[in-house]
């Protein structure tokens, strides 16, 4: 029945004279997500929203309806999206596709119902059109009252069993019903690149997630300790990344083995200092990432309380390893809440696949909590050539840009 979407995007993100900008990148992120699933769309600017059209200009199938609903809800900078027609800028043409489309869509309620309830309505930002808003949402329902029979429809205007959407523009008019949520924030490439820390665990990819909706593409780096850890660890979060790009152009996946740098650790530091000491070696290779990738941020899902490693001494002492800003978007989220969004993005259940941690390698049974800055600068001076160490396990990444 419908051969075009609209689409309508958080306005107050684009009001510092960035629209343009924003509905590109917005336009290139729907095109590109809906040509990986095989469809391949042409777009429209309208004041305000977006119009895609069909390239054939035909109607669109049940299964491209399908394909096309799950891509445009994980387009970040889209708020929401409804299957539409479109018609000419007046009330005939608009009248017309009431006609074509009403039958149809109170069919299926009629089966279920004696009495469908509805509501109309109309948003012209067009104010010079002949009729006010109020006026065409009440030629509409009268209308719709005179093709499925006054007896069989009643106006309910806060809980209707269904919205009929009207809008008038300056050059065409539109006709929808349902409206779908999509993933809100802003496109994906309108903020700066960043490189996530992805560990196979519960929080780092929902930490990608949010950190994406804020308009970075993620590319991501995990550390193992083959053969301290199993290569399997790898191919978790390979297929965690691969989920998580379902929301962007894929991100590449760098691995690193961190195991010699751990040794050294383990050889020559006090054991309690030896997670946190990993963690700052952790930092200072994504820091290396970051500079040779051209990436400017380091995203973590660590929150603040959570483990032994996530004091906020820690998190603190952890953090000035760091030449790039850390960027925790769970910082203030509850577990619950975390696992609630993994649950969501579908990266839950390969997470909680069990799999050992690089970070649980010669981990000690009782973890400084609190640790200080030049504790834990002394225990780094006591390790050999630390920056020769770093610079093998940099050079050992591999990549992945397949996923
Ligand atoms: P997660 O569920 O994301 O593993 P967590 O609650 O288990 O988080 P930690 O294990 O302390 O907490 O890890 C905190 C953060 O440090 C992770 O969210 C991730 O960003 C990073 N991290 C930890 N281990 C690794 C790893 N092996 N590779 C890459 N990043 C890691
Ligand atoms: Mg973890």
């Amino acid at each position: 029945m419908f051969n075009h979407i609209v689409c309508r995007y958080n306005e107050i993100a684009t009001k510092s004279g960035n629209r343009s900008v924003f509905e590109r990148r917005l336009i290139d992120n729907m095109r590109m997500l809906c040509l990986r699933a095989g469809i391949r769309l042409k777009f429209a600017r309208m004041r305000g929203r977006i119009l895609i059209y069909r390239e054939e200009n035909s109607e669109f199938t049940e299964e491209e309806r399908e394909k096309i609903t799950s891509c445009l809800k994980k387009c970040f900078g889209l708020d929401s999206f409804s299957f539409c027609l479109e018609g000419t800028p007046d009330m005939k043409s608009v009248m017309e596709m009431v006609e074509k489309t009403v039958p149809a869509a109170f069919a299926p309620l009629l089966e279920k119902k004696d009495t469908v309830e509805f509501r109309t309505r109309a948003r012209r930002s067009d104010k010079s059109f002949p009729l006010t808003s109020r006026e065409i949402e009440i030629e509409a329902a009268t209308k719709i009252e005179e093709l499925i029979g006054a007896g069989h429809v009643k106006v309910n205007l806060t809980n209707p069993d269904i919205t009929l959407g009207l809008e008038v523009r300056e050059k065409n008019s539109i006709l929808f019903y349902d409206s779908v949520k999509s993933a809100g924030g802003l496109p994906v490439g309108s903020n700066a690149p960043v490189l996530a820390l992805l560990s196979g665990g519960i929080d780092s990819p929902v930490a990608c997630h949010m950190i994406m909706g804020r308009g970075c593409h993620v590319n991501f780096l995990t550390f193992h300790s083959y053969p301290y850890t199993p290569t399997e660890t790898v191919g978790k979060v390979r297929r965690i990344a691969t989920l998580l790009n379902r929301w962007q152009a894929p991100g590449t996946l760098y691995a690193c083995n961190i195991s010699e740098v751990q040794k050294l650790i383990r050889d020559h530091c006090d054991p309690r200092y030896r997670t946190v000491l990993y963690r700052r070696m952790m930092m200072r290779i994504a820091s290396m990432v970051c500079r040779e990738k051209k990436l400017h941020a380091v995203v973590t899902g660590e929150s603040v309380g959570q483990v032994a490693s996530q004091t906020v001494e820690n998190l603190s002492v952890i953090e000035k390893a760091s030449d790039y800003p850390i960027l925790r978007p769970l910082c203030g989220l509850d577990k619950n809440e975390t696992i609630r969004r993994a649950v969501e993005l579908e990266t839950f259940p390969v997470s909680i696949e069990p799999m050992p941690d690089s970070c649980t390698v010669f981990a000690p049974p009782s973890p400084v909590l609190h640790a200080k800055l030049h504790t834990v600068e002394f225990e780094e001076s006591k390790i050999p050539d630390m920056n020769s160490a770093l610079e093998k396990a940099f050079q050992s990444i591999e990549s992945f840009s397949d996923i």
